[in-house]
């Protein structure tokens, strides 16, 4: 008998979903030494690439594309096939796969996002990022989302790069948002907007938080809004003076240099003003007679070293109530459980073993022939480029497991009949042609625009600009 990797007995592999983890894992075995290998990427939007399309900030156009280079590798290969538009857990289930494939990999990230835990957290008004952003992005889920953005005070809680994504494209100018590939009624919206000021708020001190300097940098140069910064609030306690000069880290001290930058400027008097707080905790959002927030109680915070030798918020007896009348919550993403899979509850990820799935209820034994990697693998962090080491691992793992024999044993590991089940199941599935030609539609669009591209946003627009 041929060994299965081999030729004449391809691997088949089933990738489940197609964002960066899903293509750097593609890439990875479609480039194994002496492997025979065939993959089909199924996808529950109907248009590829996660959160390079519904993540990334749409005036951050270059950093998309990468896109290209998962088309170069992976999806212009014979071996590869595409299946969007079909989800598994609803079109196909675990065992459907197992049926089809040797091994199965999921690359489904961290769909859901992290609660504050606050009271009021629920109040009319009060967002997550999560919700926001991919409403901005033409997520299909989201588009038919509704924020009341004739709102004049802002705040958006947390101060990694999404918050600061959120903060940026809330003060972004109707021009510039028109060159990007914004979903059209986003731009309509955020034009028409009405909003002031926006605050972002992080627990801890400057040195702490996670954007990164070209990000923060960033913020100082928007043609619509004046960035402030408290004097007070980025004056280094004596921890972090010490930790920032053990670290001997110049990324740190240039973080510095740039927050010291906005405290130390005068407001030219634009249309809006982008503040920096620092050392705030919100504690509660306050609502008016219609449950629609009106405030936001904050307490100010020290810093003090906790267990592992980090520095913690610690609250103070200060509080300070901030009026505000949107609040977007960015303090994470977070994975949803997969049917018919353990599921670490705490961390929201799939525990797993260097990429192979394993149940911690059975002492950590692998879950033969299924394995994870990106955001569902390791939790939401890390960049694009993060994400390919990270599927190095797996990829490592799943052709060890190969090695020694244990894969699955599908009745029917032929593309044609995987290809039949979905076509019975989801006779709307996207295939990688669909997507080219969605592609040039949404490209020659935003050339008539002199943006990008101009986005579909649903299955169904989708669909009829296929004909079907
Ligand atoms: P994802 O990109 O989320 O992909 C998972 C895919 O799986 C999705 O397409 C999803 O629809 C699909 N899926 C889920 N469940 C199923 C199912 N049951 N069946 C079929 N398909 C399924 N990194 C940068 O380098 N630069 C940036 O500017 C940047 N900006 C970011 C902005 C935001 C708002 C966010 C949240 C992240 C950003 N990142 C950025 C980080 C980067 O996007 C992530 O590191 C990366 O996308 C994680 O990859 P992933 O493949 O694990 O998850």
């Amino acid at each position: 008998m041929t060994a299965i990797g081999r030729d004449g007995a391809p691997l088949r592999v089933a990738i489940v979903g197609s964002g960066p983890a899903g293509f750097y894992v593609a890439e990875h075995l479609l480039a194994a030494d002496g492997r025979t290998v065939e993959i089909d990427m199924y996808e529950r939007l109907p248009m590829p690439f996660g959160l390079v399309r519904y993540g990334v900030a749409p005036d951050h156009e270059k950093i998309k594309n990468v896109t290209r280079t998962f088309e170069k590798k992976v999806a212009s290969r014979p071996a590869f096939r595409f299946y969007g538009n079909v989800e598994i857990g609803r079109d196909l289930t675990l065992d459907d796969l197992r049926t089809c494939y040797h091994q199965v990999c999921f690359a489904s990230g961290a769909q859901t996002d992290r609660h504050l835990g606050i009271p009021g957290e629920d109040l009319a008004g009060s967002h997550p990022a999560t919700a926001f952003v991919a409403w901005y992005n033409g997520h299909p889920d989201y588009r038919d989302a509704t924020f009341d953005l004739s709102a004049k005070r802002v705040a958006v809680i947390g101060v990694g790069n999404v918050a600061v994504d959120v903060a940026r494209m809330l003060c972004r100018t109707p021009d510039e948002l028109a060159r990007t590939d914004t979903a059209d009624y986003a731009q309509a919206a955020l034009a028409a907007a009405r909003i002031q000021h926006v605050t972002m708020l992080g627990r801890r001190g400057p040195l702490q938080a996670a954007f990164t300097n070209p990000e923060v940098r960033e913020l100082g140069q928007l043609p619509g809004a004046d960035i402030a910064v408290r004097p007070e609030e980025i004056a280094l306690d004596p921890l972090s003076r010490e930790a920032l000069e053990q670290a001997d880290d110049r990324s740190l001290r240039k973080k510095m240099e740039i927050l010291e930058g906005f405290a130390a400027g005068t407001p030219a008097g634009r249309d809006r003003t982008l503040t920096l707080r620092f050392l705030v905790s919100p504690t509660e959002l306050i609502g008016d007679d219609h449950a629609h927030v009106r405030a936001m109680r904050i307490v100010r915070n020290t810093l003090v070293r906790g267990d592992g030798g980090a520095l913690r918020p610690r609250p103070t007896d200060t509080v300070e109530e901030l009026p505000v009348d949107l609040v977007f919550r960015s303090v994470g993403y977070r994975g949803l459980p997969i049917p018919g899979l353990p599921f670490d509850d705490r961390r929201g990820v799939v525990p797993n073993d260097a990429g192979r799935v394993v149940d911690p209820d059975r002492e950590r034994t692998p879950v033969p022939g299924i394995y994870v990697s990106g955001w569902i693998k390791r939790g939401p962090s890390g960049v694009i480029g993060t994400n390919k080491p990270d599927a190095l691992e797996t990829v490592r793992t799943m052709l060890a497991d190969l090695d020694a024999g244990s894969v699955l044993t599908p009745a029917t590991p032929d593309p044609e009949a995987a290809r039949a089940v979905v076509e019975t199941r989801q006779p709307g599935r996207i295939t990688w042609d669909d997507w080219q030609r969605l592609d040039t539609l949404e490209r020659a669009a935003g050339e008539a625009r002199g943006c990008p591209r101009v986005k579909f946003t649903s299955a169904a627009e989708a669909l009829a600009a296929l004909g079907r």
